[in-house]
């Protein structure tokens, strides 16, 4: 199988795969089987990048010495805008890993309605290890690298892991320089606000986790979670989206009790002090070690006794080892694809709910929607505005995709009864929320691609 091919030796939708392009391509077929008005030729059309570009280039370090990098921009598909998707700097990108997380881009514009298609970004590189001049020259070779590849109509990078509002500073700058005489803000979000970032943008993604675990509390569909108030609520990676959610939760009447980053994870039952947690953090550069909380490893806090388990770090944390460890009723999947198949097979039967990443995670390409439009209007909007539309965007794609599952459940116990086998038992334990999302996504890019017409 090449990388980019996962459709050679597609895995079986039920297998423990860690892999993230052949988890996304388990996730694409579950929602697939309950499409059957989906043609083979769209299903093998959704299956593969548009687009994969991976360049290597050199830069001269701090010492002297020359180093030479290592990445890629994957375009996953553009037929309902241009590609929109964040820039990953981590030591373990791969090339499935960037595709997977374009590929979920794609979906996740759907679902939240943004006219924008799926892309993503990813360079081999650790920034713990860099010093700042090294990332500057680091992401504007990268970007040079790219060349037209990127741009404010064709595809649009963003923050992801180990990115942020500086590295974007130096992308917009790259093209900027490149494309001189033109408004090119609209060619990346996540930018400083003094050029063309958006109120809210930095805060969006977890503000959107906030916003759509409400929504789905209001529909009640996590037994005996009515609402957040006094909620106990784990957070893995107290990052840019896990540090913003654990305040917002916490704003919102819920209890923090744990957080965790790449060195470990703090617990305390009553509650964490989160100022304290953030001021230790910049001083020691990591959140553990911080008096009056218990040490604990990433992987105790997944299993930790709470309500709510927000998984805000890297893919594949539960698995089908730990799923029945989970004690959390509903999973908020702030990172992007932080479950496996196996392991939501094994939350379902345990009752547990997952809001999925797509859905989850969606308030941050919302508000880079937000800031691109912005951009080609030379407008800042107000907070106030950019979180009302917010809510509204979030509130709506979650109504649809809980309104989607109760019609795929229906459906599914009509056939269940009409099938006296009991074939149907096996299948329901398919059919989450995650099913109902992508149901939801693929069908609209799919709709759209056939009121189009395949070109020419
Ligand atoms: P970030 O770099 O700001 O933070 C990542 C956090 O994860 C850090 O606290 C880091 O210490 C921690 N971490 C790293 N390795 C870990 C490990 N092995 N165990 C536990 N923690 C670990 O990144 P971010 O922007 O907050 O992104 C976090 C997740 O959210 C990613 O999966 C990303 O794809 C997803 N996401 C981000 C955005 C966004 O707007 N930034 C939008 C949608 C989804």
């Amino acid at each position: 199988m090449t990388a980019t091919d996962p459709t050679s030796d597609p895995p079986d939708s039920a297998a423990d795969v860690l892999d993230p392009l052949l988890m996304t391509v388990q996730q694409f077929d579950r929602a697939a089987e309950q499409m059957p008005e989906l043609k083979r030729g769209l299903i093998e059309f959704f299956r593969h990048p548009k687009r994969t570009i991976s360049v290597h280039f050199p830069v001269e370090m701090e010492d002297g010495s020359v180093e030479t990098f290592h990445g890629y921009r994957v375009l996953h598909n553009t037929v309902k805008g241009p590609g929109k998707g964040g820039i990953r700097y981590h030591p373990e990108v791969t090339e499935h890993e960037v595709t997977a997380l374009a590929t979920l881009m794609t979906w996740k514009c759907s679902l939240i309605d943004v006219p924008f298609g799926g892309a993503k970004g990813g360079l081999i590189c650790d920034v713990k290890s860099l010093g700042a001049g090294e990332l500057r020259r680091i992401t504007r070779r990268f970007i040079h690298e790219l060349g037209d590849n990127i741009g404010p109509n064709t595809d649009i990078p963003a923050p992801d892991m180990y990115t942020d509002e500086q590295t974007m500073a130096w992308v917009y700058d790259t093209y900027d320089m490149q494309h001189p005489g033109r408004n090119n803000r609209p060619v990346v979000t996540g930018k400083p606000l003094d050029i063309g970032g958006s109120l809210g943008r930095n805060e969006a993604t977890g503000v959107g986790c906030l916003f759509a675990t409400q929504r789905l509390l209001h529909h009640g569909v996590v037994d005996g979670l009515e609402s957040l108030d006094g909620a106990r609520v784990a957070v893995q990676g107290f990052g840019n989206v896990g540090a913003v959610a654990a305040r917002q939760f916490a704003a919102a009447g819920a209890r923090i009790v744990a957080v965790s980053d790449s060195e470990g994870g703090i617990f305390r039952d009553k509650g964490l002090d989160l100022d304290a947690v953030t001021t230790f953090k910049a001083t020691h550069g990591t959140v553990v070690g911080l008096p009056d909380t218990r040490s604990l490893t990433n992987e105790a806090l997944l299993e930790l006794d709470c309500d709510i388990l927000i998984p805000a770090a890297l893919g594949g944390q539960i698995h089908r080892v730990n799923a029945d460890s989970i004690k959390a009723r509903l999973i908020v999947e702030a990172a992007n694809g932080p479950t496996t198949a196996a392991a939501d097979d094994s939350l379902m039967q345990k009752g547990v709910v997952v809001l999925p990443d797509i859905l989850a995670n969606a308030g941050g390409v919302c508000v880079s929607y937000f800031e691109w439009v912005q951009n080609y209007e030379n407008e800042q909007w107000d907070l106030e505005d950019i979180n009302r539309k917010l809510r509204r965007k979030i509130d709506s794609a979650v109504d649809a995709v809980v309104a989607r599952w109760n019609d795929l459940q229906a459906g599914q116990s009509s056939n269940a009864d009409a099938d006296q086998d009991g074939d149907a038992a096996t299948e329901s334990t398919l059919l989450n929320l995650r099913t109902a999302a992508m149901v939801l996504a693929v069908g609209r890019v799919a709709d759209v691609t056939l009121e189009r017409g395949i070109w020419p």
